[in-house]
């Protein structure tokens, strides 16, 4: 629409859409209003909509992903978590083990992570192993003591969810659903977290491109569920020294991309401690909006992903040396 369209020619407009058999979707920014039109198939006569009163340009989004895209909206988009905002100025710090193994392994590494800064606690409770004869997480245990955790400390609290029939489980616990990279695809369980409209963290599978990622986004954004973030958590090569090869390009390209928050998990990305502080900073520096790491009071005892997994003295250290960094790109910790 034109800068300065009036109310009643956006509605206007987005009445002879939907009479068209269209969906439409408003952006409203500070300068201007965007009324993203999703079609039925049939072909659209762009010149008879341009010809409306307050109409600006009328212009084919050629990508497959509609909802997820810039041009739908060109704003970014801050999800809202009870009390912490991704996607805002402000870094969002994910941080806890990489499953829940008891009440106090969770309760000392929440203490921890929250007093070295962290705004949102991780741990999975439900975990999608390569092996079966891994440890498969404590199931609703796990979740009753997040919930207990995010009782003690008020940080909100993200677990995975691995099938749709567990999506009613995991909202009664969880402030954000986490669908994991072996999931990405899964669209029954895109459709539950869609429709379960509770934010949700989208994490890339480790084979797929960042279109696939985006196309899976549309999927729950499709539900009417706007609060997704998407999640690099590296991908497959044919490097070995690293767990899955770290993609930074995806940052930068996703939000041209997207207007979607991007987190980066350094942790699962290297599947090494050591490599997990250079590639936070590196990520922050490439414009994530938070990241995800894998804390640990005693990692040589984790019953997951120890060999990733910070001391919570080494994740202290390293939130106060992205400071500098989070500057340097105009966000603040
Ligand atoms: C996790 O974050 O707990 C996890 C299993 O990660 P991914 O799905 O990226 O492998
Ligand atoms: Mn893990």
């Amino acid at each position: 629409m034109r800068h300065g369209a009036t109310t009643a020619q956006i509605a206007n407009v987005t009445a002879r859409i939907e009479q068209m058999g269209c969906q439409a979707h408003l952006s409203q920014g500070e300068e201007r209003t965007i009324i993203g039109v999703i079609g039925n198939g049939r072909p659209i006569d762009r010149e008879q909509i341009e010809r409306m009163s307050g109409v600006e340009r009328a212009v084919s989004v050629l990508r497959p992903f509609k909802l997820a895209s810039r041009e739908f909206h060109p704003m970014d988009t801050v999800v809202p978590i009870n009390g912490v905002s991704v996607g805002g100025q402000k870094l969002a710090i994910m941080a806890g083990p990489c499953s829940v193994e008891s009440h106090e392994q969770l309760m000392e590494t929440a203490q921890v992570v929250q007093e070295a800064g962290a705004h949102i606690l991780r741990g999975g409770a439900f975990k999608p192993r390569s092996s079966p004869y891994s440890f498969q997480g404590l199931g609703e245990e796990g979740l009753r003591i997040l919930a207990e955790a995010r009782k003690a400390t008020g940080m909100p609290v993200i677990t995975e969810v691995i099938a749709p029939e567990l999506v009613p489980l995991v909202t009664t616990y969880a402030d954000i659903l986490q669908v994991g990279a072996r999931n990405m695809q899964n669209f029954a369980l895109l459709h539950a977290v869609g429709e379960s409209q509770r934010p949700v963290m989208l994490k890339r599978g480790m084979m797929a491109t960042m279109e696939e990622l985006l196309m899976a986004a549309e999927y729950i954004l499709s539900h009417g569920n706007q609060r997704v973030m998407l999640c690099e958590r590296g991908i497959r090569t044919f490097e070995n020294y690293t767990r899955n090869t770290l993609d930074l390009s995806a940052v930068p390209m996703l939000k041209q991309l997207s207007h979607l928050p991007v987190i980066v998990d350094p942790s699962h990305s290297t599947g090494k401690w050591e490599l997990v502080e250079p590639m936070a900073r590196a990520a922050v520096a490439a414009g994530a909006d938070g990241l995800i790491i894998e804390v640990h009071p005693h990692p040589e005892e984790a019953l997951s992903d120890g060999a990733q997994s910070l001391k919570p003295a080494r994740f202290a250290a390293l939130l106060q040396s992205l400071k500098p960094i989070a500057e340097a790109v105009g966000r603040t910790l």
